[in-house]
Order: C-alpha cells, then structure tokens, then sequence
C-alpha cells in the first residue's frame, strides 16, 4: 500500500522518472535491503544526515534530468568527515543546479563488495523480464546476463546465478570470497514481488547491488512508470 501511494503521487504529479527518495522507499517496503540513507536539500543538511548515515558515506546527486550519475561528477564515494561532505554537496551544486532542482543522497559507503546488477523490463502481454548479471563495468562489456519472466521464485532466481556465464566468479576465485547467494536470491524473489504488486513499473534497475560473503545491498535504484 506505501509503495502504491509513492507511485500514485508520482503519477499524479506527472514524474516518470521516481525520485530516490520514492525508490529506496519502495524497497523498504519489499524488504530489499539496502545501504543505510538520508535525503539533503543542502550541504548543511547532508553533513547533519551523514552524522545520522555514520561515516564514511557516498554523497549522490539527485535530480530527475540526471540519468548517470557518475558520468556527470555527481557520485562523491568515501567521504569521510563533514567537510568532505559539505564540499562534494556545494561543488556539485555549482556544477549541476543548470539541470534542476537538486537534492542530494546521503549513503553509507559499503566497500569491498561484488558489484551486481539486477533490472527489469515490462514487455507488454507478457509481464516483466527480470535480468540479472554482473553489475559496475563488467555489464557493458561482457554482456553477460540472465532473463526470467516475473514471477520469479526462490528457486528460479538461483538458476538465473548459476546460468551467467561467469557463474563460478560468484562463488569466489583464488581465494577471494564467494558472495551470499541466499541473500542475492532473496533479493531477486522480492524485486519480482514489487513488480507483480506495481505492474505500471516500465522499467527498474539495481545497478549495482553490492554483494558480500554476508548479505547484499541495492546502492543505486531506478524507477520509470
Ligand atoms: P550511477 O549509476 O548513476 O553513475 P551509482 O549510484 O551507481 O551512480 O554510483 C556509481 C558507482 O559508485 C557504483 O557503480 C559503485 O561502484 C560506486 N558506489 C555507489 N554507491 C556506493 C556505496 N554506497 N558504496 C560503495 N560504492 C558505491
Ligand atoms: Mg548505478
């Protein structure tokens, strides 16, 4: 019902393009785990959020006319005290406010982990088409993903794991360490739930989720209606 209502007003407010605000809150309502966040309009705010978040954290631009984050210098990663916080909020304030309105996303920083992607296309008569693959820079090139029609269950989601042609690097290679497979299924059933409940979803992505030996987590989201 939470998430209905955060998609009606969006609609109703003509947005296609939801807020991140409207997207991690939408995943809070699935159970999709993911990075502790605080929403800022300021670089004062964001240092009061970030107190909240606990350091280090990633600053983000949000806007809706920006699509690629990194690409426009409006992802700030590892800041690790205030003014380092203050400072990525009021330099890309100068660089990206021609865009819009900005607001920004304050989110722990969580290091270390396999970058995964997991997306979703509705394809009309038939549903959504639920992707998966390795997430970050690997997607582009090795274009190396797998499809499911939503629903997704349990155990369809680990099939969508073990079909990636790259399946054994997410059980770890050369002694680095496999990531939680339990959690990253867990996490596809639930995207799928989300979906069969929000049918007007054109289309969503989690790129990445950031997956470790425990757990994983969605530390950027998109949703168009
Ligand atoms: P965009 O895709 O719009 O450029 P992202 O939010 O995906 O922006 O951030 C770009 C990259 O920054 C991610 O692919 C990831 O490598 C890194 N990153 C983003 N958020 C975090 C985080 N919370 N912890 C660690 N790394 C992150
Ligand atoms: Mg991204």
């Amino acid at each position: 019902a939470r998430a209905q209502a955060v998609v009606d007003q969006a609609r109703k407010e003509g947005r296609q393009v939801l807020s991140a605000t409207d997207v991690y809150s939408i995943f809070e309502a699935y159970g999709i785990p993911v990075a502790p966040w605080r929403m800022a309009g300021s670089a004062a705010e964001a240092v009061a959020a970030a107190e909240v978040v606990g350091y280090p954290v990633v600053v983000k631009v949000d806007c809706e006319e920006i699509d690629h984050k990194s690409d426009m210098g409006g992802v700030a990663v590892n800041l690790k005290d205030g003014a380092a916080v203050a400072a990525a909020v009021e330099s890309m304030q100068e660089r990206l406010s021609s865009f819009g309105k900005l607001r920004f996303l304050v989110q722990k920083f969580l290091p270390g982990g396999r970058e995964l992607i997991v997306g979703a296309t509705e394809q009309p008569g038939l549903g959504h088409l639920v992707m998966f693959g390795l997430g970050g820079i690997y997607v582009e090139v090795l274009k190396d993903v797998s499809f499911k029609i939503s629903p997704v269950t349990r155990v369809e989601a680990g099939e969508m794991l073990s079909s990636i042609k790259t399946a054994a690097l997410l059980n770890g290679v050369r002694g680095e360490k496999g990531i939680d497979r339990e959690a990253v299924t867990e996490l596809i059933e639930r995207v799928s739930q989300l979906l069969s409940d929000l049918p007007m979803i054109r289309e969503m992505d989690l790129n990445p989720v950031m997956a470790f030996e425990k757990g994983a987590f969605a530390v950027d989201g998109r949703i168009r209606i």
